[in-house]
């Protein structure tokens, strides 16, 4: 092992370690986050074979922080926030305080300090964002109702996690810590002291970087240089975490927050996230890894009932809290679920809790522990926790159909059964979506054409369509069971209007399978998918982003006569697809 090298070493060990972990995570259907936290306890002091230089992968891992928070400024949305505000402001803040109460309890069982309980309990309270939204992501749902209660719920527990962290080490001194380095002043001198200095910076951020900041990555466009646009926003992320710790003695985290708040606002914001993003992420995985090499194995060992406590507060506790708000503000039991099944893990807002609270000297390294321990495994548990829900689903939408006939009278007919009846729809088309793509098509076919059937995953669109008159199934058509009440034999075609060219090609194959002449059509973004979508059944292939260059040309009256009606469909054939 080269050891004149240690930052190479570490940087390309941990890289390689934590790439080879989280592809098996993911081959075993775990979030890869798993795998990364598995790969720093491989290359921790702990475990034989490498060991990752601490010193170092510990400032990499603040690099990681200051990333990764910068990226929760960049995403953080007042507007999402504001339209789920009834429910996620109050759920967040019950569930927070339920959730560090039981964190306490167990601390106390283990006859810890109040300060160490209080870091133990918050750290429990919080869930992580990158597991949210991976788990999220996987079955479409960040942009469905659920899904955005879920995330401005994480958004709620970001922001008082992020007020944790700047009140904390002036808390640290009289919960038995240690405190801040202006020594013996008093509790509220103290508070005072750092509000004055939070505050400072927050204004300063607020009033004058809300307007240079845009106005700098403005200029820098002008440049016309990417390289020099990506260097800015990174410049800008680092540069404030940094200066905001040396010139007011805020957190790097806070510092970093601020700065991705502050570019949030600018129009450029959605370029600033995509050019960061790659550094982004592999710090944040750096990060994750060199939280897995402080851990200590041996306390699977030593402590297994308090793991066992820890983490049944996580899976258990808060998520049975959680789904008892959502289910007292009369949602739907799967809603209720399916938050529930979001919150009930923790990431890194809880590490970061916890080397707060070891360097203030409030936790111990056993704490510290217990806390990785349990978000690990809480963590590998939280895919099975989807799983459990997505076993129930079908037993739920029938329960909240019924409901819904019930509180809405006569005018929602019952979500579930609007098959189509046999005979009298022959030649229907089979609609899977109504989003973005599937109104349009609504829209036209609404007095015209062939009769339509529409599946759609989100309820609200269900009953929207039967107000309408129109015929829909409430499910997920990659289901065998949902397409099959389509009639899909006697269909004349199926359109495939989700944004997921993947998922699209799944459900195409299912439907081939069930009728095998059927003329389906899908939609996609990349060549790639046209491919995928092409190998797996799809006759006709409709590239979104190539019927805007059309739409564009036809504006400028440029379209060549007859182009776009003669091929009307038909998407290029990338060559050597295998036909
Ligand atoms: P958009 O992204 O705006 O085009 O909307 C697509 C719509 O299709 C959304 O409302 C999704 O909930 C819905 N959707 C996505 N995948 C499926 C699926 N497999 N089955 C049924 N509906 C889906």
């Amino acid at each position: 092992m080269p050891h004149d090298t240690p930052l190479l070493s570490t940087l390309a060990i941990g890289l390689v370690l934590a790439f080879a972990f989280g592809t098996l995570a993911t081959r075993l259907r775990l979030p890869p986050i798993a795998g990364y936290l598995l790969a720093g306890v491989a290359a921790g002091p702990f475990t034989p074979g490498f060991v990752a230089d601490p010193e170092l992968s510990k400032e990499l891992s603040e690099i990681g922080v200051i990333l990764l928070m910068f990226g929760v400024g960049l995403h953080f949305s007042i507007k999402d926030l504001l339209a789920v505000r009834r429910i996620a402001i109050p759920g967040a803040i019950v569930q927070i305080a339920v959730a560090t109460l039981m964190g306490m309890g167990v601390s106390h069982f283990l006859g810890w300090s109040l300060g160490s309980g209080l870091i133990f309990g918050l750290s429990l309270s919080v869930a992580s964002t990158v597991v949210l939204l991976r788990a999220l992501e996987e079955r479409q749902m960040v942009e469905s109702r659920r899904g955005r209660i879920a995330v401005g719920w994480l958004i709620v527990e970001d922001l008082l996690m992020v007020m944790a962290l700047v009140i904390l080490p002036a808390l640290a001194g009289p919960l038995g810590g240690q405190a801040e380095a202006q020594g013996n002043n008093s509790l509220v001198l103290e508070l005072g002291l750092t509000a004055l200095k939070v505050g400072a910076f927050i204004a300063l951020m607020l009033v004058v970087g809300r307007r240079a900041i845009p106005w700098l990555l403005a200029r820098v466009v002008r440049t016309g240089s990417r390289e020099l646009f990506t260097l800015a926003t990174l410049a800008i992320a680092m540069g404030i975490a940094y200066g905001s710790a040396a010139l007011f003695g805020v957190s790097f985290a806070l510092g970093a927050f601020f700065a991705g708040v502050v570019l949030n606002e600018s129009e450029l914001s959605h370029d600033a996230a995509e050019n960061s993003l790659p550094l982004r992420e592999a710090f944040a995985v750096l990060f994750f890894f060199s939280v897995g090499s402080l851990f200590d194995p041996e306390i699977l060992l030593e402590q297994p009932w308090a793991i066992l406590a820890t983490v049944a507060v996580i899976v258990f506790g808060k998520s049975i809290a959680a789904a008892l708000i959502v289910l007292a503000y009369r949602r739907p039991l799967s809603v209720a679920l399916t938050i529930a099944a979001s919150l009930a893990q923790i990431g890194e807002f809880s590490f970061i809790l916890a080397s707060l609270g070891l360097s203030l000297k409030l936790l111990d390294q056993g704490a510290h522990d217990l806390i990785l321990a349990a978000a690990i495994i809480s963590i590998i548990l939280n895919p099975l926790l989807f799983h459990g829900i997505d076993l129930l689903q079908p037993w739920m939408e029938r329960r909240e159909g019924r409901r819904l006939v019930n509180v809405k009278g006569k005018h929602a007919p019952e979500l579930d059964d609007d098959e189509l009846d046999t005979g009298a729809q022959q030649g229907h088309l089979v609609l899977v979506g109504y989003g973005r793509v599937g109104r349009y098509i609504c829209e036209r076919l609404d007095d015209m054409g062939p009769p339509l059937l529409v599946i759609a995953d989100e309820p609200e669109h269900v009953t929207a369509l039967r107000q309408k008159g129109l015929k829909a199934i409430l499910g997920n058509a990659t289901q065998e069971k949902v397409l099959a009440r389509a009639k899909l034999p006697e269909a004349r075609a199926l359109l495939l209007a989700i944004p997921n060219g993947f998922e699209a090609a799944e459900i195409a194959r299912r439907a081939r399978e069930l009728a095998p002449g059927l003329h389906i059509l899908a939609r996609a973004h990349h060549d790639d998918e046209i491919r995928h979508l092409e190998n797996h059944g799809v006759d006709e292939v409709i590239m979104g982003e190539r019927e805007i260059a059309h739409g564009m040309f036809r504006y400028l009256g440029l379209e060549r006569p007859g182009e776009h009606e003669a091929e009307p469909q038909r998407a290029p054939r990338p060559s050597g697809a295998g036909s």
